[in-house]
């Protein structure tokens, strides 16, 4: 079979629907354009779907060969969801309805449509299950959950999961390189808030006060000891204060300061230490200077924990369709989060990064920026990744 004749047959059509998709962004777990536009295409491909499955806006098609194989279940999966972003691409398609796809999902929507078009026209060539999920609510770390626990991982049960990232992704590699990690890969991107409450006063007598600004400096300052006295220094971990709200006039010392923040890490051990010392470290400090801390936190998506023999599996079958120029192993980790982390939470896969950036006014920018943007013509090379790294799992 020749796999990149077949990545050609199907490119202007991939590119068709990307554009398509690209007008019609949507957020989180409602996707009502989004479905009725993949489910559509799915329906004249003649594909057998399920929808809803765990969670509104979810899609999951399933194509069996009838070929010679090991029969396993394979799945590969899509995010579909969009950002709150008003695109600034100037592209003739871009985005007017105030949603973004400024990560590259309607990117990863067709290049699974179009591996679905591709398997389906070969399906006597392998024996096995693949499993399509097309998964809603990436951005909010609320769509692969759900569709874990409604059971989308079961009955055919799968063996492995293959999941793809493009976009902009590295510096370090080069525009159509596919980008391998064995082990963490994405950190866990969990929330946390403190409520540090005092007493205020007027700022000319601070001795009547409990001043929570100064409590919530010290708390803020405090958290980054954990980084650099607590973790071994060679294991990664990120504590960040992105808010921190407090007072309304230089002269008053206000009773209650918000703060809120991230923290990351690649291993559910470093992640829950983290969680144990925010709190123990803001609270003793509050305590310290009279005043209390409320401390929440809230576990997103852990951390990205790719299988070593599915990787370096993955890794084979790209470098024998790209040539080895084209594919890469990551020396390190990277602290953003990705929830296909919970579907390798259930069962062993890898996530892939594909490097297809393109420059608007001559500069890449980053993902989730309004003038992100793809170069569509390696989109296919999407698809002969998918396919290949299908059929030869499935051999
Ligand atoms: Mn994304």
């Amino acid at each position: 079979m020749d796999i990149t004749r077949l990545m050609d047959e199907v490119k202007d059509e991939l590119i068709r629907w990307r554009r398509d998709l690209h007008q019609i962004p949507e957020q989180g777990n409602e996707l009502p354009q989004t479905v009725a536009y993949v489910t559509g295409v799915l329906d004249s491909l003649g594909i057998e779907y399920k929808t809803n499955v765990g969670v509104n806006s979810s899609i999951v098609a399933t194509i069996t060969g009838t070929g010679a194989g090991n029969g396993k279940v394979i799945a590969l999966r899509a995010d579909m969801d969009a950002l709150p972003v008003v695109e600034d691409t100037g592209l003739p398609f871009a985005s007017t309805n105030g949603s973004m796809h400024a990560c590259g999902h309607d990117g990863h929507t067709s290049i699974l449509l179009a591996t679905i078009k591709v398997l389906n026209s070969m399906k006597d060539q392998f024996g096995g299950t693949i499993k399509f999920l097309f998964q809603p609510g990436e951005e909010v770390s609320a769509g692969a959950r759900p569709m874990v626990e409604g059971g989308v991982l079961k009955n055919p049960d799968v063996d492995c999961i293959l999941g793809l990232h493009i976009g902009h992704l590295s510096d370090d590699s080069k525009p159509g390189t596919f980008s391998f990690r064995q082990g963490p890969m994405m950190a866990s991107l969990d929330r946390f808030t403190l409520k540090v409450k005092g007493k205020g006063s007027h700022g000319a007598y601070p001795h009547q006060s409990k001043d929570t600004i100064v409590i919530a400096s010290y708390i803020v300052t405090a958290l980054q000891e954990i980084i650099s006295r607590e973790i071994e220094p060679a294991e990664p971990g990120v504590v960040t204060i992105g808010k921190f709200h407090a007072g309304t006039t230089y002269n008053v010392i206000p009773g209650e300061v918000e703060i809120e923040g991230t923290a990351r890490a690649v291993t559910a051990e470093t992640r829950a230490m983290l969680e144990t010392r925010i709190g123990e470290i803001a609270e003793s400090i509050a305590k310290a200077f009279r005043g209390s801390v409320e401390f929440k936190y809230f576990r997103g998506a852990p951390p990205l924990i790719n299988d070593s023999e599915i990787t370096a599996k993955a890794y084979e079958s790209a470098k024998e369709l790209f040539g080895e120029d084209r594919v890469l192993y990551m020396t390190k980790p990277v602290m953003g989060g990705e929830d296909f982390a919970e579907y390798l939470q259930e069962v062993p896969g890898t996530f892939i990064f594909f490097e297809n950036p393109m420059a608007i006014d001559g500069v890449c920018y980053p993902h989730h920026n309004a003038k992100f943007a793809i170069d569509e013509d390696l989109l296919p090379s999407g698809v002969g990744l998918f396919v290949k790294a299908a059929l030869d799992l499935l051999k």
